[in-house]
């Protein structure tokens, strides 16, 4: 079996992470090299590795994530908005292959993306 990202490895406990939000099918970190005032994490405790591997069974899941962002949007009070952006392959930079949303908020961000 393939060796387990760093990402699971802050679901195991196995390496700190700043935790915001757990919940039996999700977990919520701040980035450890924040873009932007607020950078969270948002992943599912499932190991999906992007969103080219996600599947119909996990339909219900990726609603749960939005549900999770919109609710800690909420509950820091973010009124001017805030970006969720996954990186999916290569081209995209995505660098930890377990699905993540970066949650990002308190500046005004540049449209389009680099
Ligand atoms: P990606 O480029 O895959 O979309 O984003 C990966 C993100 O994970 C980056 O923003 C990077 O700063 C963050 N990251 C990488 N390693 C760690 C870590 O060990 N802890 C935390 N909290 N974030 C990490």
């Amino acid at each position: 079996m393939s060796e387990s990202t760093i990402f699971k490895k802050i679901i195991d406990r196995e390496i700190p992470a700043a935790i915001v939000y757990e919940d039996d099918l999700c977990l919520a970190f701040e980035d450890i090299n924040p873009v932007a005032p607020t950078h969270l994490l948002v992943i599912p405790k499932k190991e999906i590795a992007s969103v080219d591997d996600v599947d119909e069974a996990d339909e219900a899941l990726m609603g749960h994530l939005f549900a999770v962002i919109r609710k800690i949007a909420a509950e820091r009070g973010i009124s001017g908005g805030y970006r969720v952006v996954t990186n999916c392959g290569p081209d995209a930079g995505q660098e930890v292959m377990h699905l993540h949303f970066h949650m990002l908020a308190g500046r005004e961000f540049t449209w389009p993306p680099g």
